[in-house]
């Protein structure tokens, strides 16, 4: 611990399919209401405004294959999403060139309180104590681009003990992956080690111990957590 005062908190690291070496996390951007019929069910309309993105931490991703009920909650909301993972990045990224800065993509899920999001949401405030909780953020492998290349269309699915809760495709996002590259790097520097998750299909809904949840997309396979 040369040169630190206190012992340097660990980076944290991903696995890579068919690799031993694993992926450096940065930072986690989450785009909220990325798809229209999830934006419906959540009260919204679903036009095309601009994008708005809140943060996740490094720490909050999980590969464990378990997600512990939080605590000071009694209804935590599964949402599936796809994670894209930055190899590069900058400023001013233009979208034809956006997706030369991604290194992969991985299932994922924005585990939510979504109790605690609505009384924030209510009050005006920000949602990291509904968002950004202890692994709250479930993610599989990451699957490189030089092996499935770039995902812009396939089947979203999540199932809770078997039963389809959430399906759509990665083609209906309001806001595509290059697109939320080239918004994302106007107002922030992007690097390596960033990632994105892209939002979710409609579907979202309440989680209990026990459950198991099943995520699926087209290219990436499927992967179970179990809530405990
Ligand atoms: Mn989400």
């Amino acid at each position: 611990m040369s040169g630190f005062v206190i012992q340097p908190p660990e980076v944290v690291g991903l696995s890579v399919a068919g690799s031993d070496a694993r992926y450096p996390v940065r930072r986690i951007y989450c785009i909220g209401r990325n798809y229209a019929a999830h934006a419906v069910e959540m009260g919204h309309d679903p036009d095309r405004e601009p994008p708005f993105f809140f943060q996740k931490n490094a720490n909050n991703l999980d590969q464990s294959g378990e997600f512990p009920y939080p605590p000071h909650t009694s209804d935590v909301h599964h949402e599936i999403e796809m994670a894209v993972m930055l190899k590069s990045g900058g400023t001013n990224i233009h979208v034809a060139q956006a997706l030369d800065h991604v290194f992969g993509y991985a299932l994922s899920l924005d585990m939510t309180r979504r109790d605690l999001q609505g009384e924030q949401k209510k009050m005006g405030r920000p949602w990291e104590i509904g968002k950004a909780f202890e692994r709250s953020a479930p993610v599989g492998p990451i699957h490189r681009v030089a092996d499935v290349g770039h995902l812009d269309k396939g089947r979203v699915e999540l199932k809770i003990n078997g039963e389809v809760r959430q399906q759509g495709d990665l083609d209906q996002m309001i806001w595509k992956v290059p697109e939320m590259i080239a918004y994302l790097s106007e107002y922030f520097e992007l690097a390596a080690g960033d990632v994105i998750l892209s939002g979710t299909p409609a579907g979202v809904g309440p989680v209990s111990r026990g459950d198991a949840m099943e995520l699926a997309i087209d290219g990436l396979g499927s992967m179970t957590v179990r809530v405990v």
